[in-house]
């Protein structure tokens, strides 16, 4: 046995999340570089501007005929 195992201490890879700055240990949120929570979110807010747009576009040609 080593003295690292004796220690209880070992290392992990890790990395800050770039939106929320919390520690992500996981290995696709390392890869990612945000975690699997703020991606959701970033996912619904892309969803929610792509949806704006729609509407924004959609309104525009109703004003356009009007
Ligand atoms: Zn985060």
């Amino acid at each position: 046995m080593n003295k690292q195992q004796d220690s209880g201490v070992f290392t992990i890879p890790a990395r800050r999340c770039k939106r929320c700055g919390g520690l992500l240990t996981s290995e696709q949120a390392i890869k990612d570089g945000y975690g699997s929570c703020c991606l959701r979110k970033m996912r619904q807010e892309a969803r929610a501007k792509e949806e704006a747009k729609n509407q924004c576009s959609l309104f525009d040609r109703e004003e356009e005929q009007e």
